[in-house]
């Protein structure tokens, strides 16, 4: 993990408040695993004093990479400032943080599956690129399934294609893909294939997060959750970002920050708010 002041090389507007931040940081980039994410300042705002957590979306250059970048929604002050960045202005990147989806516990369940799918809620995306990635360089089936609320928020689904079989992408108001929530469309193909053994690797806002867990469970399926809780420091210590976990491990609780980003879902305490 290193805290570097970083220069912004494009902070490019797409549909629906949504940004892709490119920024460049050799050392953060060449380090950076599947999963993991960053916690950004923005400089000389006073107002914005906290960093704020996003994913690492991708690792770009020629040979090593010597880019990262975010791929952001703007929902308050800090992502509003976020957006009116542009290239040259610099930010301060602490990165990378969490232990990501390749941690060793998880990467035994990738031999014993048939199919990697990932289960990505509006910008929960973010989280999930550099994973199947790194899956398609193990040759391991993907598949994605993206919804949002309309179809400006359906982004970043297509730098997908290269590693994924198929794309179902949903929307609640049916303005692109299936009418409804994305879970719907899975839980189709789960049950039309109930010999397959899938591994859920999954990232969206919390109700999708508890539906995609009970799937799990009633489906009998390993599955991953990416969590983005309010977090503070990213790095363990100030506790805000602490999840109620099933008892083991650090006791009832554990930091998304450290102990996570990413859970397995049956870990996770779905009853207490988490
Ligand atoms: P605020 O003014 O602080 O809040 C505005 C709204 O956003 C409020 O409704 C508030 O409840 C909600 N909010 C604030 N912080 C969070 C949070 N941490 N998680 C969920 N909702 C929040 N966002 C992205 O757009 N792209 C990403 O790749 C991304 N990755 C993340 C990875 C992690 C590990 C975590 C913990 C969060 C991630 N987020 C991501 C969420 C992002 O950090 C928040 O949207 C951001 O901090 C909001 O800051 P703000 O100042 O704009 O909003």
């Amino acid at each position: 993990m290193r805290d570097e002041i970083v220069p912004v090389r494009e902070n490019l507007p797409l549909t629906g408040a949504h940004f892709l931040l490119t920024v460049e940081s050799p050392a953060q980039a060449q380090a950076a695993r599947p999963g993991q994410f960053v916690m950004l300042r923005l400089l000389g705002r006073s107002d914005i004093l906290l960093r704020r957590p996003m994913s690492i979306f991708d690792v770009v250059g020629e040979g090593s990479p010597t880019l990262i970048r975010l791929l952001y929604k703007t929902v308050g002050r800090g992502t509003d400032a976020m957006a009116r960045l542009k290239s040259g202005d610099r930010v301060g990147l602490l990165a990378p943080l969490g232990h990501g989806f390749f941690r060793e516990d998880y990467q035994k369940q990738l031999g014993e599956v048939d199919e990697v799918v990932h289960l990505a809620g509006g910008i929960g995306i973010a989280a999930l690129l550099t994973a199947a990635r790194e899956l398609s360089e193990q040759n391991i089936p993907q598949r994605l399934f993206h919804g949002g609320r309309s179809a400006p928020d359906l982004v970043g689904w297509e730098d997908f294609q290269p590693y994924v079989t198929d794309t179902i992408l949903a929307t609640e108001d049916g303005s692109r893909g299936h009418q409804g929530f994305v879970t719907a469309p899975f839980e189709d193909d789960l049950k039309k294939n109930r010999e397959k053994r899938v591994l859920m690797m999954v990232c969206g806002p919390e109700p999708m997060l508890k539906a995609c867990a009970a799937l799990a469970r009633d489906y009998g399926h390993p599955c991953l959750i990416s969590m983005e809780n309010r977090m503070g420091c990213g790095v363990g210590v100030c506790l805000g970002c602490s999840v109620s976990v099933d008892g083991t491990g650090h006791g009832a609780y554990e930091r998304v920050c450290t102990e996570g980003p990413v859970f397995w879902a049956e870990h996770l305490n779905w009853n207490t708010g988490t």
